[in-house]
């Protein structure tokens, strides 16, 4: 920290996809980019939006899959339907 003021040539507000992208494009076009993120570093996408989304539905395929291997001629161990029920 220095208690002189800094100058940056942008500063961008959001450190989400779009902010992120942005600011690195910018810096390695050797301008000084200044981004300021009010919550999570990464914004939705790889916090709450795209990546997980795609781990619970991959997740939930999966056990749909285990649950329906007995009709297929595979044993399997009755899944609990919800999470913390015993699975019998
Ligand atoms: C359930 C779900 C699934 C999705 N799946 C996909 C997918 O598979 N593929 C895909 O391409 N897209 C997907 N998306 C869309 C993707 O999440 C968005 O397109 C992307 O996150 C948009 O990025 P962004 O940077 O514009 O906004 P955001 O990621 O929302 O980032 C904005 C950031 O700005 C910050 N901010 C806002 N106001 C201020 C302020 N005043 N000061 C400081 N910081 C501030 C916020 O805190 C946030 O971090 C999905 C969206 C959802 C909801």
């Amino acid at each position: 920290m220095t208690d002189q003021p800094e100058e940056f040539d942008l500063l961008v507000v959001g450190g989400g996809k779009a902010g992120k992208t942005l600011s690195m494009d910018v810096a390695r076009s050797g301008r000084r980019v200044a981004m300021v993120e009010r919550g999570m570093i990464g914004g939705s996408c790889i916090n709450v939006a795209c990546i997980p989304t795609k781990a619970l539905v991959t997740s939930a395929r999966a056990a749909r899959q285990v649950r329906g291997a007995a009709a297929l001629g595979r044993l399997a161990r009755r899944l609990p339907d919800h999470p913390g029920e015993p699975g019998g």
